[in-house]
């Protein structure tokens, strides 16, 4: 069980959480239900679930799963299945007491997902679907154990280009809703490169707000960041402007939570870059 009577409640009404994994993702823990009664503790009107589907076939490293029931899973649509039963009937049990549940997921993506992701999107309706870009060239960049080895083979520049490139080939599919924490390579790769990767984005920048327009993807106002000892949210203020100037949509704030006391993770200050995300109120 967790600290959730750490929680306080935030004092703007009618704010959603669009980035959450419940322990159907591995590497969270907390029930449905858990986060549900975090969620009304922290005053939140809305809460997205988005579990991770990690299933690139060419994934170097560990294998992925779903974890269901307390026991792991392969990776597959059909697994996927009680994962959307539970969020279902958490959103027709709290509906009741004033909190909204949707169905989402955050896709891993990899070149070549696309069928599969439309295959998946096909056998459950989604609310929400999240790109996350966590893999360069089958490498995870985000986890301890490899990052070291994705970013060996690419200088900050590069990283970037390949990066970026990623973000517009995914855009262009046509499949997603958000960008899921844009420019994560900081999350490691500012310890590793220096300060050049804070702005090796920007040749890059452009383009990637232009792709993001033409194919009506938004982004998202991570706020893992800040709990990952960075001094940012994903993306950094500097391209949440940008993305804003250019007219791409920065309507969901999301905490990525992966244990309930972080729902809604440093939402008092985040609010500021996403005024959108509240809801007038309803009744
Ligand atoms: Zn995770
Ligand atoms: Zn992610
Ligand atoms: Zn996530």
């Amino acid at each position: 069980m967790s600290d959730i009577h750490k929680i306080q409640p935030l004092h703007v009404p009618g704010v959603s959480d669009y980035h959450v994994h419940c322990d159907y993702s591995i590497d969270a823990q907390g029930t449905v239900d858990e986060f549900c009664e975090a969620a009304i503790k922290r005053n939140l009107a809305e809460i997205c679930f988005t579990t991770h589907f990690d299933a690139n076939p060419n994934s170097d490293g560990q294998v992925e799963y779903i974890r269901v029931k307390g026991e792991n899973r392969p990776v597959t649509v059909e697994n996927l299945q009680p994962y959307v039963e539970d969020v279902r009937r958490v959103a027709e049990k709290y509906y009741a007491e004033g909190l909204s549940v949707k169905l989402g997921i955050e896709i891993g993506w990899y070149p070549g997902c696309e069928e599969m992701v439309e295959r998946l999107k096909q056998q459950y309706h989604f609310d929400y679907v999240l790109c996350g870009i966590h893999e360069l060239d089958n490498i995870c960049f985000c986890c301890r154990h490899s990052y070291e080895r994705c970013f060996g083979r690419y200088s900050a520049e590069q990283l970037a280009e390949k990066y970026y490139t990623e973000v517009q080939v995914a855009a262009r599919t046509g499949l997603f809703d958000t960008m899921a924490h844009l420019a994560y390579y900081l999350r490691s790769g500012l310890d590793y490169y220096g300060d050049a990767v804070a702005v090796a984005h920007r040749p890059h920048l452009d383009e990637t707000l232009r792709t993001l327009i033409d194919h009506n993807v938004g982004i998202e106002v991570n706020t893992a960041g800040i709990r990952h000892g960075l001094k940012n949210y994903y993306p950094p203020v500097e391209i949440i402007n940008s993305a804003r100037r250019a007219g791409v949509g920065v309507s969901f704030l999301g905490s990525d939570a992966h244990s309930p006391e972080q729902i809604g993770f440093d939402f008092e200050a985040a609010l500021a870059l996403v005024p959108d995300t509240v809801q007038g109120c309803e009744d």
